[in-house]
């Protein structure tokens, strides 16, 4: 027995040698993991939250989390080495211009709360990472008359708010729809879908309208076009995603839990998948389900 053992060590260490030695005259592939400037692209996770309130919330859920649990999702990253990339590194990157961080990923907040403000931005200053707000345009008016009720479990950013995010080099403003953000009653189209029997040319006119309002908005308070929109609900059709192209949006975003390839074509930053940030997780067991590793390297 000992001597099989001794025997079999013995072809592991060869084997071993073999296997260093073929490693060394054999060239290297290409390698799905190969840092952002590779040929094939990169894999760009994009994690979507959307409300950040107090831990000792009663509101807590699948699109509620705490503040707590931002703040170790944003540690969590730091130190498994993702670096959180804006909007308009991505669309570089796809333009040939620039290369992306090794881990890049992609932060994205919904519905423009005024939650994002009061919780989320501090922590985004603190950790400098950049992240992206995708506003309802009706909403954010609402918000912005004198007499609105406001409530941070419930309110969402004013225009002025939206301006001053802006201005901060770790917001970027997305486009969530003006009106569209809507998913209740038997009339509703849910989103950007479709009604049954509706025509193209209806369609294509009313997604574009409500696109352009909210395009005009968000121009007009922040001064700069923005480039990413994101489907309410994650209902988009190949029309609407025409729609968009023309009207210059360079990003959309899908609700489809995936993670989505890079490459060095514009094309890629198209319908990415996204992955929900729910309340209840662990930063390492939510990071787990989007497949990240946990030490930079492994
Ligand atoms: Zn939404």
């Amino acid at each position: 027995m000992k001597k099989f053992w001794q025997k079999s060590r013995g072809y592991a260490a060869l084997l071993s040698l073999l296997c260093f030695l073929f490693a060394l005259a054999w060239p290297e592939p290409e390698s799905p993991f190969l840092p952002a400037s590779g040929q094939e692209g990169v894999d760009v996770p994009v994690v979507m939250y959307h409300h950040v309130l107090e831990e000792d919330s009663s509101l807590l859920g699948d699109y509620v989390i705490s503040r707590q649990e931002l703040e170790s999702d944003l540690q969590w990253l730091q130190k498994a080495g993702y670096t959180p990339v804006s909007p308009s590194q991505l669309i570089a990157y796809a333009a040939g211009e620039g290369d992306l961080p090794q881990r890049p990923i992609l932060l994205t907040f919904d519905d423009g709360y005024e939650s994002f403000f009061a919780n989320a931005y501090p922590l985004l200053q603190k950790y400098q990472m950049p992240a992206v707000v995708s506003v309802i345009g009706r909403y954010s008016n609402l918000y912005s008359q004198p007499d609105a009720v406001r409530h941070l479990n419930y309110s969402h950013l004013d225009w002025e708010q939206v301006k001053a995010l802006s201005r901060s080099p770790y917001v970027s403003i997305g486009s969530h729809s003006y009106d569209m953000h809507d998913a209740s009653g038997q009339e509703s189209r849910s989103g950007a879908k479709r009604l049954s029997g509706e025509t193209d040319e209806h369609y294509a006119q009313v997604f574009t309208a409500d696109t352009q309002k909210i395009h005009e908005a968000i121009t007009d308070v922040t001064g700069k076009e923005p480039t990413l929109y994101a489907y309410p609900f994650g209902f988009y059709t190949a029309q609407s995603e025409e729609i968009l192209k023309n009207l210059g949006y360079q990003i959309t975003l899908s609700c489809e839990s995936r993670v989505s390839r890079i490459t060095r074509d514009p094309a890629s930053l198209f319908l990415l998948g996204r992955f929900n940030r729910p309340h209840g997780l662990s930063s390492q067991d939510f990071f787990a389900r989007m497949r990240l590793e946990a030490t930079e390297g492994a």
